[in-house]
């Protein structure tokens, strides 16, 4: 096969290749709304693309949404024409550089035809030949998808599509807001994973199960297992007991409590598992003051130790709304946006007192609360006003001598630790739903961490919200008893850049090599120094060359170094779902659990499979209550954490229960590793920073921390089993 018929073969497939796609292209177009369409919107107005960022668009006070959109379609919709023959522009320029860049043809392919074709004539030449038709293909692929607008479905947008519509936009892709027949690059869902079902490609904005994973409980349980094993380093995360089930405890340790000191009077919060932007949530003194019951059903929730003194500003409370975006889950990679927003309360903050228990306005910064206040102030302005940006409060501070960096490399911390406690769940869900091997999207999702700075500028974790508001507008009452959605320009220059960054990092056409083989593997090793806070140099392709540099920063697995040591549930959990058998399982059977017990070689004369069976049975019964769904039977991976833990134990006695777990870990690993010829080792070194004692923690109240018998007789109490129903999923929620 002569070299000239190799080129013209391959520019032949390629023209067809994006023919086809041309004409994919255009009948695309013609899924597409009507011209008249409210909802079709796609500017190609190139210079609005900066300008549009910071809230400049003219959008009148007053219009309804739908108005506005309509005027977009009309000028803007998408020519079906134009759009082909720039596709076919894009052909003939395609074919050209193949024909003239000698390195796009050559790249990676040389040395191999010139270095066997002298031992291995035709055989090499013809492999050789098919290894240049692949590489001209995948790079006239490359140099197509760069041409071709990213397509985003946006009809599951719900909320986000305002924002959304502006990213899009600014990046100069393709939105399909009724959907499309064919594959999307992107599709934004306004809530969860399952809202387009049957996406067998692309990537969508949510991951299975992170809604039920951030629900208050849930949070609480996956914070309380890893404080457990690392409890200076999770002592963000207030101490909190699951209602009702740890209500007798959380009774006993504030009687003893106060027992030891009659000079402590702690308050606590009381929150409602599904609740969101403040609803059903009041603060307590006295256990007895839970409100346990709704009619005659308990309610689900969590009572948290409350923050006593937060810092104030103005001598309001605030707490701050910071974006995260989870790129992906193996190989972990975080996010964080160095702009987000801060939120203030409307009431001067005092500490509380039996007298301004119910004053909500004083002691909780949602926003849907305390926009409904009088004193709540719309500020265009990003630095006062009771909605700021994060950045003019750190300069604030700042100019008060705070130092901001440590500040900023502490939030840093608090949202990585986060995520590595949420993350072994989430891996369970994921691999139920998009099962390896068989076809399916991947996942990325941009979260809401509300975190309130305390006086002494610790950051504390509130909640983690799955589906963060990116309303850029809000509520204003304009005449009495009129409410109408007004532009807001906060909201507007913070929450566009978030989008359209997590776009840019998410563009199927600049994906980077995973780097997963570089990776070092959870839990593998130890080495704590300080995070600096830098500017993010950014590599930017040349069609992001008009746009601002990313907002958001790379933390993980830029700091996996220091904070890899923490993955230890991760890796039980990955145990748990090797040992799942049939694929789209989230729960242990029996039969599973005597097989990881036999194959990890944990069973001898103290522990016979017999006792081992009755161990499973014991567990899993606590754990799941009383299910009417045999699809949810079994052991779940809390469940299995638990039988972990409690193995660990019982088989090295001597050690604190970090490097109980640690131990047991690499004995079952070590067991499979043998068994599956050697791949997959796992480094041990994270075993040598251990400290030898556990120390109980807690934030504001130090006589929180229970006694060591206490807390172990409450880690097993503590954990019993809250089953994860399937609840009304929760909206988008701006608190
Ligand atoms: P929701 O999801 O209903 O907004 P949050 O957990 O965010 O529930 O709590 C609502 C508000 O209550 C927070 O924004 C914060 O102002 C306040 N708050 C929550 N937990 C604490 C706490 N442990 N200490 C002090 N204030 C808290």
């Amino acid at each position: 096969m002569s070299d000239h018929y190799v080129k013209v073969k391959v520019q032949l497939e390629q023209m067809k290749t994006l023919g086809e796609d041309a004409g994919r292209q255009e009948g695309d177009a013609e899924e597409q709304l009507p011209a008249s369409s409210p909802a079709a919107s796609v500017s190609p107005d190139p210079s609005s693309i900066i300008s549009t960022s910071i809230g400049s668009k003219p959008r009148g006070k007053g219009r309804t949404k739908q108005g506005k959109d309509v005027k977009n379609t009309s000028q803007h919709a998408p020519d079906v024409s134009s759009h082909g023959s720039v596709v076919s522009a894009h052909v003939g320029k395609n074919s050209n550089r193949l024909e003239h860049d000698p390195s796009l043809h050559i790249k990676g392919t040389g040395k191999i035809l010139q270095g066997k074709s002298e031992t291995n004539g035709n055989c090499v030449t013809n492999h050789a030949s098919k290894n240049i038709q692949e590489t001209r293909r995948e790079d006239g692929f490359k140099l197509a998808r760069r041409r071709r607008p990213v397509t985003v479905d946006t009809s599951k947008a719900k909320t986000s599509l305002e924002a959304l519509k502006i990213s899009i936009k600014q990046l100069k892709w393709k939105e399909f807001p009724l959907g499309r027949r064919a594959a999307c690059d992107i599709y934004w869902h306004g809530v969860s994973f399952h809202e387009n079902e049957n996406i067998v490609s692309g990537q969508v904005n949510k991951f299975p199960g992170m809604i039920e994973m951030l629900r208050k409980i849930n949070l609480s349980r996956a914070m309380r297992t890893v404080q457990e094993l690392f409890p200076d380093e999770y002592d963000f995360y207030p101490r909190s007991w699951i209602l009702p089930e740890e209500y007798q405890q959380f009774c006993t340790q504030i009687r003893m409590v106060k027992e030891n000191d009659a000079t402590v009077n702690p308050t606590f919060i009381v929150k409602p598992d599904g609740g969101s932007q403040g609803d059903g949530i009041y603060l307590i003194r006295e256990p007895s003051d839970l409100k346990l019951m709704v009619g005659s059903q308990a309610k689900q929730g969590v009572v948290q130790e409350y923050i006593q003194k937060p810092l104030l500003i103005d001598k309001l409370k605030f707490d701050i709304r910071l974006y995260v975006l989870i790129k992906s889950l193996e190989p972990l990679e975080i996010y964080i946006a160095k702009e987000g927003l801060t939120r203030f309360c409307t009431e001067p903050y005092q500490e509380p007192s039996q007298k301004n228990l119910s004053h909500v306005f004083m002691h909780l910064t949602n926003y849907s609360l305390n926009v409904h206040s009088g004193n709540f102030v719309h500020s265009d302005s990003q630095s006062t006003g009771s909605k700021r940006t994060l950045s003019s409060v750190l300069y604030r501070l700042a100019a008060k001598g705070v130092d901001i960096k440590k500040v900023w490399s502490d939030i840093i911390a608090l949202v990585i630790k986060t995520i590595i406690a949420v993350v072994p769940e989430l891996k369970v869900y994921y691999q139920a739903d998009i099962p390896p091997g068989k076809p399916g999207p991947t996942c990325f999702q941009i979260l809401g961490f509300d975190i309130l700075l305390m006086k002494n500028l610790k950051p504390v974790l509130l909640e983690v919200n799955s589906n963060p508001s990116m309303r850029i507008e809000h509520e204003k009452e304009v005449s009495s008893g009129v409410f109408e959605y007004v532009p807001s320009p906060v909201d507007e220059e913070v929450k566009v850049g978030v989008i359209r960054d997590t776009l840019r990092l998410m563009d199927p056409g600049h994906k980077k090599p995973s780097g997963k083989s570089s990776q070092p593997r959870a839990g593998g090793f130890e080495h704590k120094e300080e995070i600096p806070l830098e500017a993010e140099t950014q590599d930017k392709s040349s069609d992001e060359g008009a746009l601002p540099s990313l907002c958001l920063k790379q933390v993980y697995p830029k700091y996996t170094k220091q904070f890899n040591y923490l993955r230890l549930v991760e890796r039980i959990a990955t145990l748990f779902i090797r040992f799942l058998g049939v694929k789209g399982n989230m729960r242990l059977g029996p039969t599973a659990f005597r097989t990881f017990i036999r194959t990890c070689k944990l069973s001898s004369s103290n522990f016979t499979m017999a006792s081992a069976d009755i161990f499973y049975i014991d567990i899993t019964r606590r754990w799941s209550g009383a299910t009417t769904d045999s699809r949810e039977a079994g052991m779940g991976l809390q469940a299995f954490v638990e039988a972990f833990f409690s193995l660990a134990g019982r088989r090295f006695k001597s050690l604190v229960q970090r490097e109980q777990v640690l131990s047991l870990l690499v004995l079952c690993e070590a067991q499979l590793e043998s068994q599956s010829g050697g791949e997959d080792r796992r480094s041990v070194s994270c075993s040598r920073a251990l400290p030898r004692a556990v120390k109980t923690q807690t934030l504001g109240n130090p006589q929180l921390g229970s006694p060591a018998p206490l807390r172990r007789a409450a880690s097993q109490d503590y954990r019993l089993h809250q089953r994860l129903k399937p609840r009304t999923l929760r909206a988008n929620v701006e608190n």
